[in-house]
């Protein structure tokens, strides 16, 4: 397959290059020249523009920031210049709105368009591990599955255009609540003088059990692989959980949804974020529960 990869940042740049170790042509764009040139190395064809790009390719395949980004180049730049046929996925984070407007102007213009947003963090970006929740017209799937398998461990469909928008913050929310709430509850056993180690033994085999805790647990200690075992280092950083429970948040006021715990999670990751933590993993939000923010 002949690729356009376009937004070759923190996920975008591990995606391209193993599209392009999968035996892709992949031809890579992305406005700063340092990303451009990681891709590159490792196997892509720099083009001088988005437009250069997606001009003669089987696929085009976006990891852009934002809503206004995607919005911006599929408007301005790829449904122009793509030729009839090519399939366009967009990977970003963005705003359900955003991705259905974006798939009614491709539609308009005769392309397959697919929201396809990712579960999984660089690393993952980086193995080839990522979860696929995608959005597109049911005879598209089988097309996207393929495209997008040389980065996935999975590719879910979860419905038309914008679903699988609306998949990835519905699940970020879950997650957003569910770390601030065994992050209280570290805290309250804590007070009461229960040994944080013996309370995770306890509740990963009771009713607490949930990801948040076994599988990514906050105290420092019990999980090895956790980020709370690195200084809250690498992980997923608060200021992209933030993104993701504003999207939820505005979608929910957009649809007339009641998340009352994920306004909470949302304030408080806002107020996490504005006290210097946007860079740290999202669990660190234990250190501000307990009233223990480093100097
Ligand atoms: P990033 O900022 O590292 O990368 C985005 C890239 O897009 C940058 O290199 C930027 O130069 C490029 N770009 C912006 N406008 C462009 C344009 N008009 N033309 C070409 N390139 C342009 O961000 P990231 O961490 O790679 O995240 C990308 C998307 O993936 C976001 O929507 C984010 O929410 C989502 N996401 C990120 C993670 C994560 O852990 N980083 C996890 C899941 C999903």
């Amino acid at each position: 397959m002949r690729i356009a990869f376009i937004g070759l940042g923190n996920m975008g740049g591990g995606m391209a290059a193993n599209q392009a170790k999968a035996g892709h042509e992949v031809l890579a764009f992305d406005l700063s020249a340092a990303a451009l040139e990681r891709a590159a190395e490792a196997g892509c064809k720099p083009s001088a523009s988005v437009a250069e790009a997606v001009r003669d390719v089987d696929a085009v395949i976006t990891m852009l920031p934002a809503g206004p980004h995607v919005r911006q180049v599929y408007g301005e730049d790829v449904l122009p210049n793509a030729r009839a046929g090519t399939l366009l996925i967009d990977c970003s984070t963005i705003d359900v709105e955003s991705a259905r407007a974006v798939a009614a102007q491709a539609k308009e213009k005769g392309f397959a368009f697919a929201d396809a947003p990712v579960s999984g963090g660089v690393a993952a970006a980086a193995a080839g591990t990522l979860a696929f929740m995608v959005g597109c017209d049911e005879n598209d799937f089988t097309g996207v599955e393929t495209a997008l398998t040389p980065m996935a461990r999975a590719v879910i469909r979860a419905g038309d255009h914008g679903a699988g928008q609306a998949a990835k913050i519905c699940n970020n929310m879950v997650l957003g609540a569910s770390m601030i709430a065994v992050c209280e509850a570290f805290a309250l056993a804590e007070r009461l003088g229960l040994a944080p180690e013996r309370f995770f033994e306890i509740a990963s085999k009771s009713s607490g059990q949930c990801w948040s805790l076994t599988s990514y647990c906050p105290w420092p200690g019990p999980v090895e692989a956790a980020p709370s075992n690195r200084g809250y280092e690498g992980g997923f950083a608060v200021a992209m959980m933030l993104k993701d429970l504003k999207l939820a948040q505005e979608a929910a006021a957009r649809a007339g949804a009641a998340t009352p715990l994920g306004a909470q999670a949302e304030g408080l990751y806002a107020l996490f974020d504005r006290l210097g933590y946007g860079n740290k993993d999202f669990s660190a939000i234990l250190q501000l529960i307990r009233g223990q923010l480093a100097e």
